[in-house]
């Protein structure tokens, strides 16, 4: 085994390798700090930092939860100035990006973000843009940002993932991670096990196309995710031995993310299922759940994929030729249907990588017929069920399903098949719209949850 994969997240944080994938990875985050009571090592944290005036960056809920606590405890050594939005259901957007630019007057040489999600994504950008490092104190293992440097952001709309910077350290206060909301907890775990999805996808890619693809930090990824499915069970106790392994798990697959440069390893198709219905909600003004709570539900649907393809005849599927039936009027249609108003963007960004031509479609789905046993070996056989999923995830307490999303049957079924279309990245929805199969299994998967 890698010695790498026996490093904890302290050892792990300023590591520097070159890696046996060609690449040289670096994790360039100052420190990592994990445990019981330790907010006030953030001074020491910040040792290091320019000197000058902090802006401490939470919301109204972070701020009860931790951010108090934090203020308290800088204040003595080091001039604040707050952000505090009032809004605790933020959107990484616009409005939410300029307010903090906003607040960002020359004075401020560091950002104290208190809080998890959209709050990390907002500061993430915006000390990219600024060249002010910022440090997170994380308040709920709700998801995967921690350490990452790529920012998910709404723009006009549509879900887009910007480069940006990892945080100059970053404080897990297991105890205020501890009492975070259960659903909160529970979106931890489903970003997590969206990694089932995520490195299926990305090793798909590989055998496929080529796509540069690093066993280690798939093997780290991996280990990730077993540590959090073997704790599952403990977080309706609130355990604190499976809140470290949800937030150890979350920060590593945000290291990760760094190491290769991209959100490969993290993120596949269960995240453009989520980063779907988030544009949905956005677009009809409806709530939504948590990213990683939509990824949990995301990941389910991805693994009722496997099992299909598990017990598929690929010879048969290309003797019946249903790839050639794909064409421009019928893939455009389904975007609108879906996106209205947003849906010409989704089109001009995707088009230039879509196949249309008959003959390189017949290509690509001989190749995939070539590909078949390598990719059963390597990834449908080592794919969960959908049910040993389920049985987990509600193990965990967590009964959240693809009916939860609220959307209408129809608006389920269309996006299933049109979430690829937001990037330009493979994954197996793409491998099964070249195959000709992609509307056949959305509307096997849609009637298993829609009566
Ligand atoms: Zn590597
Ligand atoms: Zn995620």
């Amino acid at each position: 085994m890698n010695e790498l994969l026996q490093k904890n997240l302290q050892e792990l944080a300023g590591l520097k390798f070159v890696c046996s994938c060609g690449k040289k990875h670096s994790i360039d985050i100052n420190d990592v700090r994990l445990g019981n009571h330790i907010l006030t090592d953030i001074t020491d944290s910040l040792q290091s930092f320019p000197k000058g005036t902090l802006l401490l960056v939470a919301d109204c809920n972070t701020f009860e939860a931790g951010g108090r606590e934090v203020e308290d405890i800088l204040s003595k050594n080091f001039k604040i100035e707050k952000l505090i939005y009032s809004n605790p259901h933020l959107h990484p957007d616009e409005v939410s990006v300029e307010q903090l630019r906003s607040a960002m007057n020359p004075d401020i040489t560091g950002i104290i973000v208190v809080g998890s999600g959209t709050l990390n994504d907002i500061t993430r950008y915006v000390s990219f843009e600024t060249k002010v490092p910022y440090l997170v104190v994380c308040t709920a293992p709700s998801m995967d940002g921690y350490a990452s440097m790529v920012s998910p952001m709404i723009t006009k709309g549509v879900k887009v993932t910007y480069n940006a910077v990892y945080p100059y350290s970053i404080i897990a206060e297991l105890s205020i991670m501890k009492e975070a909301p259960f659903h909160m907890i529970h979106a931890g775990l489903g970003d997590i096990v969206g990694k089932y999805s995520a490195l299926a996808d990305w090793k798909l890619a590989n055998i496929l196309h080529d796509e540069y693809y690093c066993e280690i930090t798939a093997q780290l990824v991996e280990k990730a995710v077993e540590q959090c499915v073997s704790s599952a069970p403990g977080i309706m106790a609130r355990s604190v031995e499976s809140i470290r392994s949800i937030i150890e798990g979350l920060i590593l697959s945000g290291m990760c993310i760094g190491m290769t440069g991209s959100s490969r390893p993290a993120s596949g198709e269960e995240h453009l299922l989520s980063h779907t219905w988030e544009m949905l909600g956005l677009i009809r003004r409806q709530e939504t759940h948590l990213h990683g709570n939509q990824v949990g539900i995301g990941t389910e649907i991805i693994l009722h994929v496997y099992q299909f393809l598990l017990q598929l005849d690929i010879h048969k599927v290309y003797a019946d030729g249903k790839f050639r039936s794909f064409t421009r009027e019928k893939w455009e249609r389904h975007i609108k249907q879906l996106f209205g108003d947003v849906a010409p963007q989704i089109i001009k960004q995707k088009e230039p990588y879509v196949n249309f031509s008959e003959t390189d479609r017949e290509e690509a789905a001989k190749h995939i017929v070539d590909k078949w046993e390598e990719m059963k070996e390597h990834v449908f056989l080592k794919m969960p069920s959908p049910s040993s999923y389920r049985k987990m995830m509600e193990e965990a307490g967590s009964h959240l399903g693809p009916l939860d999303l609220k959307l209408d049957r129809e608006s389920f079924r269309l996006s299933l098949i049109t979430a690829k279309e937001i990037r330009q990245r493979f994954g197996v929805m793409q491998m099964l719209d070249d195959l000709g199969l992609l509307e056949e299994v959305a509307e096997m998967i849609t009637a298993k949850y829609y009566l």
